[in-house]
């Protein structure tokens, strides 16, 4: 029986578009009240903040408990990519990446987890990739956040067992968002390739040779905040736990 989250108050980080604007709505679907957090915020309610700095996070945090009270569920889905080979990966560009996908999930999960503590009940869901399980040429600085997602993720998971707050990984492959079209665009850039090759070339290194869709990864949010699995990383497509 699937965990009822009415009424839960929920913080999506990046939840103005792409794959965290679909979790906020499936969220939301379930009658959760929904904070969003960005550097820019859109269309639900929350709090302005870039998630790399410290004072932004905890002052956003504070914002929409005051408006919706403790967070009980935190999706940690702010994040960016950028690719080249090694040797022309700077280090600005490394620690940009670094900074959002990896201090930004630190950060705004250690402001959700005093909460939770208290409550002696939390769900976390990080965004990782299939890039944060292997490797891909010219993504070391993006692979290498994502593999520090999945080890934060199931280090917490491990920290708090048994106390309420399960704290699990979503992994997807290519999905269909503006971050993949930036993808797109740079291999037609770089290779030659028509949309059609490039979406392709795309596809054919995602689990189950197709792009994944932003409700199938919202529907994987939703099956481990509904649920009570704890240390879990989902592949999607395929909702294959590893
Ligand atoms: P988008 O680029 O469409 O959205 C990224 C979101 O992150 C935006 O809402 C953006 O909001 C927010 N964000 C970026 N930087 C910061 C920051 N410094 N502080 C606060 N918020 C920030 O990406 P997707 O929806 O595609 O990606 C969402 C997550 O899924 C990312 O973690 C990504 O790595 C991961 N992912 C994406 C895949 C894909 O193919 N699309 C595949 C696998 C994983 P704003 O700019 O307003 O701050």
């Amino acid at each position: 029986m699937p965990f009822d989250i009415a009424g839960k108050h929920a913080i999506v980080t990046g939840g103005g578009r792409g794959i965290g604007q679909a979790i906020a709505k499936a969220l939301a679907g379930r009658g959760a009240r929904i904070s969003v957090i960005s550097r820019t915020v859109h269309e639900h309610d929350g709090a302005s903040a870039d998630v790399t700095s410290e004072d932004q996070v905890r002052r956003a945090f504070e914002a929409c408990r005051n408006k919706n009270g403790p967070i009980e569920i935190l999706v940690n889905n702010s994040g960016i990519a950028e690719s080249a080979p090694l040797i022309r990966t700077g280090l600005g560009m490394w620690d940009r990446i670094m900074a959002t996908n990896v201090t930004g999930t630190f950060l705004c999960t250690r402001e959700a987890a005093e909460d939770m503590i208290v409550a002696k009940w939390g769900r976390i869901v990080n965004i990782a990739s299939v890039a944060g399980l292997g490797g891909a040429p010219y993504i070391s600085a993006y692979s290498a956040s994502k593999h520090a997602v999945v080890g934060f993720t199931r280090s917490i998971a491990a920290e708090f067992e048994g106390t309420g707050i399960t704290a699990n990984v979503l992994c997807p492959g290519y999905t269909e968002t503006e971050m993949m079209h930036r993808a797109l665009d740079n291999i037609k850039r770089f290779t030659g390739k028509s949309d059609e090759e490039a979406r392709e070339h795309l596809a054919q290194s995602n689990p189950e040779g197709r792009i994944a869709t932003v409700e199938e990864v919202a529907a994987g949010a939703l099956e481990f905040i509904t649920g009570d699995r704890n240390g879990a990383a989902m592949i999607i497509p395929g909702n294959v736990l590893v």
